[in-house]
C-alpha cells in the first residue's frame, strides 16, 4: 500500500497555477492579488477639512474666546465636492463642510461647535491652531507608494483602498476550475423520489460546496450511472475549460467501477492505488485529455476525508492562498480509541479548543455522513498505533 505522504506528493505534483487575469475589483474579494498595488494618485489628494466649520487665517482668530469673540465675514459658502478653486483672503472666513477643499490662504478649521453657525457674519468663539482640522494632502497616501503587495489575499478592507485610489481593476491570480462528477446506477438527484436501492446522491454537492470553501470554482458534471461508455461522453463533455477533474466512486474493487474501468487503459495516464489509510483506501490519480485527475472513493465520508488529505492543500497552494494546510493543533484524548495497524486513521472529532481536549465522533466506517456533518476536526492516528488511552497527546486538522 502507499504511504499517505506519498500519495500526497503525488496528487499534489499534479497542479498548475492558471495565469494572472485582470478582474474588476469587485469580483476580487477572496482572491490572491498578482502584481505589487502603486497608488496612481495621493490620498487625501487635496487639502480638505476635517470638520463642519469655518476656513479661518489662524492668526486672525488668535485672541477669540467665548468672552470676546472675533467678527469675519462669511465669504464663501463650501460644501463638500464644490470643484472650483477659492482663495481665503485674511480678516475673512469660508463656511466649510467636511471633506470640502479648504480654500488657498486658509491655514485653519474652526468647528461650527466654537461658533455661533452664522452664514452672514459668523461669530468665532475659540482660537485655532496654524493646521488645526486640516487633512494635507497625502498624508494617508503618497502617490506612488506600493500600497498592497502581490501574494495578499484581497480583502473587504484593501477593495475600499483600492477603490479610494481610483482603480477599477485589479490583476489577480484567477481561482482554479474543478469538474466536480458523482458515479453509481444506485443514485439519485435529491428532490426526486426514491425507488428500493436507490439512495440520494450526496458527494458532489459536498465536494463542490468544499472546492468552494477551498476558495476555488466548482462546475458540476451530470452523475452517470456505472456505464463506462456514459461516463466516458460525459466526462469528454464537461472536462473543458476546467484545471482539475474530481470523480467519486467506481475506484474499489468490486464489479462496475466505472472509474477504474474507463480510465485504467494505456490511453490515459491515470493510476489506481491503494493508499494505507482508513477511510479511503482507493485513490486514483493522473491526467486525463491534458487535465489532472483525483479520483475520489465513493463512500461519503472517504470521499471529503480523502479531499481533505490530498486536494485540499495544494489547490489553495496553486491559487497562491495563504495557509494552505489546515491548521494542525495537538489535543488530550478524552476516550480510548482502537485503529487498524499499518493503516492511517482519520477519525472524525469534536476539538474543544478551550480544554484543548478531543473526543472522536461517531463509528470509524465511512457511511456516517450524520457525524462528518457536525464535525469540527479530523484526528489523526499514525499507522503503528493500534491503542490510545484517555489523556494521550493527539495531532487533530482544525476544521473550523
Ligand atoms: P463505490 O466506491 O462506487 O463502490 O461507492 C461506495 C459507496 O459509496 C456505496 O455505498 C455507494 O452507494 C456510495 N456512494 C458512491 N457515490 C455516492 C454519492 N455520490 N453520493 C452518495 N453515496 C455515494
Ligand atoms: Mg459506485
Amino acid at each position: 500500500m502507499r504511504p499517505v505522504e506519498e500519495h500526497q506528493r503525488v496528487v499534489a505534483g499534479l497542479f498548475r497555477p492558471r495565469p494572472p487575469v485582470t478582474v474588476p475589483a469587485a469580483d476580487a474579494l477572496g482572491l490572491v492579488l498578482a502584481e505589487d498595488v502603486v497608488a496612481p494618485i495621493s490620498l487625501p489628494g487635496f487639502d480638505n477639512s476635517a470638520m463642519d466649520g469655518y476656513a479661518v487665517v489662524a492668526d486672525d482668530v488668535a485672541a477669540a474666546s467665548p468672552e470676546s469673540p472675533v467678527r469675519l465675514p462669511v465669504t464663501e459658502d463650501i460644501p463638500a465636492g464644490r470643484t472650483d478653486l477659492l482663495e481665503l483672503k485674511p480678516g475673512a472666513a469660508h463656511r466649510i463642510m467636511t471633506g470640502a477643499m479648504v480654500p488657498s490662504g486658509a491655514t485653519a478649521v474652526v468647528p461650527v461647535e466654537a461658533t455661533d453657525g452664522a452664514t452672514d457674519v459668523v461669530e468665532i468663539r475659540a482660537p485655532a491652531r496654524p493646521g488645526q482640522h486640516i487633512r494635507r494632502a497625502g498624508e494617508d497616501v503618497t502617490a506612488g507608494t506600493t500600497v498592497l503587495r502581490a501574494g495578499q489575499r484581497i480583502t473587504p478592507a484593501m477593495l475600499g483602498l483600492v477603490a479610494a485610489l481610483g482603480l477599477s481593476e485589479l490583476p489577480v491570480v484567477p481561482r482554479l476550475r474543478v469538474l466536480v462528477m458523482s458515479t453509481g446506477t444506485e443514485l439519485v438527484e435529491p428532490g426526486r423520489p426514491l425507488r428500493p436501492g436507490q439512495i440520494y446522491e450526496s458527494n458532489a454537492p459536498m465536494l463542490a460546496a468544499t472546492v468552494r470553501d477551498a476558495g476555488a470554482e466548482a462546475v458540476l458534471a451530470p452523475m452517470t450511472g456505472d456505464d463506462v461508455e456514459t461516463f466516458r461522453t460525459t466526462l469528454a463533455r464537461h472536462a473543458t475549460g476546467v484545471d482539475l477533474i474530481i470523480t467519486t466512486g467506481g475506484v474499489s474493487a468490486g464489479a462496475y467501477e466505472v472509474v477504474k474501468e474507463a480510465l485504467g487503459g494505456s490511453a490515459d495516464a491515470v493510476e489506481f492505488v491503494k493508499v494505507a489509510m482508513q477511510p479511503g483506501m482507493p485513490q486514483g490519480c493522473g491526467v486525463v485529455g491534458g487535465i489532472p485527475i483525483v479520483t475520489l472513493p465513493g463512500n461519503p465520508v472517504s470521499a471529503l476525508v480523502s479531499f481533505e488529505v490530498f486536494v485540499r492543500a495544494p489547490l489553495r497552494r496553486a491559487m497562491g492562498l495563504p495557509d494552505p494546510e489546515r491548521p494542525r493543533r495537538t489535543a488530550t484524548l478524552a476516550e480510548d480509541l482502537t485503529s487498524p495497524r499499518g493503516k492511517r486513521q482519520f477519525r472524525r472529532g469534536v476539538y474543544d479548543r478551550d480544554a484543548g481536549t478531543v473526543t472522536s465522533y461517531g463509528p470509524p466506517a465511512s457511511h456516517h455522513l450524520r457525524w462528518l456533518a457536525t464535525a469540527n476536526c479530523l484526528l489523526e492516528i499514525g499507522e503503528d498505533v493500534t491503542e490510545l488511552t484517555t489523556g494521550t497527546p493527539v495531532q487533530v486538522w482544525d476544521l473550523a
